[in-house]
């Protein structure tokens, strides 16, 4: 893939890189490593000012970086914005709390293990490679970016191809803030030059966040040469109603569940799996508001969603719908793609979906809602859980017996009851299944790439 700024709502090219050579990511590798050096040398208290200025800059410079954001990817401005200023939050979060989250753990009676002292220090690792999707452009780094700079290790940022902008800029952005060069750097190189990254001696550790296959490509390459992974792959999310639910807001914040970020989004409710005693209800209210969706240019506030990153995006997505079309569903509303520039694609909901549909198994990357009728608890339960992913899981009930069986019983890193998920900095996120292992932000996420170093002094 071209490393290129195309802008989704045109079609039209408006930049084009040069992929990096050898000699340029050698040199990116070396000032990463001496990076680190530096880095592990200075004080918490020193990189929370870097990082806190960092947020301060992205802050002052939002309305920019959301422009670029928006031309890069396609979400609407509003989104992009609102991405900037959770980093700048995320950020703030671990320059306040890194040092309580690696603080040094003394549980053990030292006298229990013959010491005269015994305990945990958490230590960088290095180098970290992290491989990045273009849907979250600024906020998937970030999220990896913060808890790594802030316990001494430095980065190397491999981006999506379409998003080289907001490569450069975070690049910069960590630079300026006062983590100096090579501390978090863009490489400008295309999936296949990952593979021999992930294998040079100077990389210590591998993120991807990204699709089932590549997680699989680099999880291969990284376990060959026995380097750590955290893997944030794809997400089938179901979005359970019951009765007893307030139909009518859950019917809106499923809406806003599949179409934020035009249903890009890993996190996004693909799958709504509703009760037969509410269905009709649900479903009228679903419809109505999925209807009222305004598609278009995303610099207008009156868009809901901008059109999907790419015009193989867009096809892919299309192919899903026309193979359960084919195979006998019910479009119930959208489902064809629009006349004119732009890869913008229609709010859509599909019903009557069986096994052998392709959208039934896939990940939909795009406003496309599966919907579904079933008649107990046990069988959306059940629904919900037949899929090869595990990413996140919302349900909706008021009884509280219900609650417990869903969050006892749904497949998932994580479950929201009466809410759309959502990542919180101070709660873990990631998933089971083939959504991948491993997990971001809170304290578990810092520590992903720390030794977790025994000491013990006689
Ligand atoms: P993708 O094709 O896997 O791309 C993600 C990143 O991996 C890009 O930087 C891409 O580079 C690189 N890449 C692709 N194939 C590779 C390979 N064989 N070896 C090494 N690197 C490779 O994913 P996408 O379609 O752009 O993004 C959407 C996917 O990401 C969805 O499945 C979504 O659910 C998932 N996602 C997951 C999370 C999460 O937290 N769980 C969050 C967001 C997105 P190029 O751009 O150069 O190809």
């Amino acid at each position: 893939m071209a490393i290129a700024t195309t802008n989704p709502a045109t079609g039209e090219v408006i930049k084009t890189f040069e992929p990096y050579g050898q000699g340029e990511i050698d040199q990116a590798l070396d000032k990463a490593q001496q990076a680190h050096v530096r880095l592990r040398g200075t004080s918490f208290a020193d990189r929370a000012s870097w990082m806190t200025r960092a947020a301060e800059l992205l802050e002052a410079e939002a309305d920019d970086v959301a422009a670029m954001v928006t031309t890069e990817m396609g979400k609407t401005l509003t989104e992009s914005k609102a991405e900037a200023l959770k980093c700048a939050k995320a950020m703030r979060f671990y320059a306040d709390h890194a040092e309580e989250f690696l603080a040094p753990e003394a549980d053990v009676d030292p006298a229990d293990v013959n010491a005269s002292a015994a305990r945990v220090e958490y230590q960088p690792l290095g180098v970290v490679l992290a491989v990045m999707p273009w849907n979250f452009p600024l906020w998937q780094a970030v999220r990896f970016a913060a808890p790594a700079l802030m316990a001494g290790n430095t980065g190397v940022l491999k981006h999506a191809s379409n998003v080289p902008q907001c490569a450069l800029y975070l690049s910069d952005l960590f630079a300026r803030a006062g983590f100096g060069e090579g501390a978090f750097q863009a490489v400008l190189i295309g999936g296949d030059a990952v593979a021999s990254i992930i294998t040079d001696d100077r990389i210590a550790a591998v993120t991807l966040t990204g699709s089932v296959g590549a997680g699989s490509s680099v999880a291969e390459v990284a376990g060959k040469s026995l380097k750590k992974t955290v893997l944030e792959l794809g997400g089938s999310d179901a979005f359970v109603v019951m009765p007893s639910a307030d139909l009518e807001t859950a019917a809106e914040v499923a809406t806003k569940a599949r179409v934020q970020n035009a249903g890009q989004s890993c996190i996004a409710a693909k799958r709504f799996i509703v009760h037969a005693d509410a269905f009709d209800e649900f479903s009228k209210h679903f419809l109505a508001q999925m209807e009222k969706t305004v598609t278009g240019d995303p610099t207008d506030e009156a868009t809901t969603f901008g059109p999907l990153s790419s015009e193989q995006g867009r096809k892919d997505l299309q192919d899903l719908v026309e193979d359960a079309r084919a195979k006998g569903a019910t479009i119930l509303t959208g489902g064809e793609v629009p006349e004119g520039p732009g890869w913008f694609y229609p709010a859509t909901v599909i019903t009557d979906i069986s096994p052998e549909m392709r959208i039934y198994g896939e990940e939909c990357f795009g406003p496309v809602a599966s919907l579904f009728k079933v008649d107990t608890i046990d069988d959306a339960i059940a629904l919900a859980n037949d899929t090869e992913f595990g990413l996140s899981s919302n349900a909706w009930t008021t009884e509280e017996q219900e609650i417990d069986q869903f969050t006892s019983r749904l497949a998932a890193g994580a479950v929201f009851i009466n809410g759309m998920t959502v990542s919180f900095p101070e709660l873990p996120f990631g998933g089971v299944k083939k959504s991948g292992y491993g997990r971001e932000l809170s304290q578990l996420g810092i520590r992903e790439f720390c030794n977790a170093k025994t000491v013990w002094i006689g």
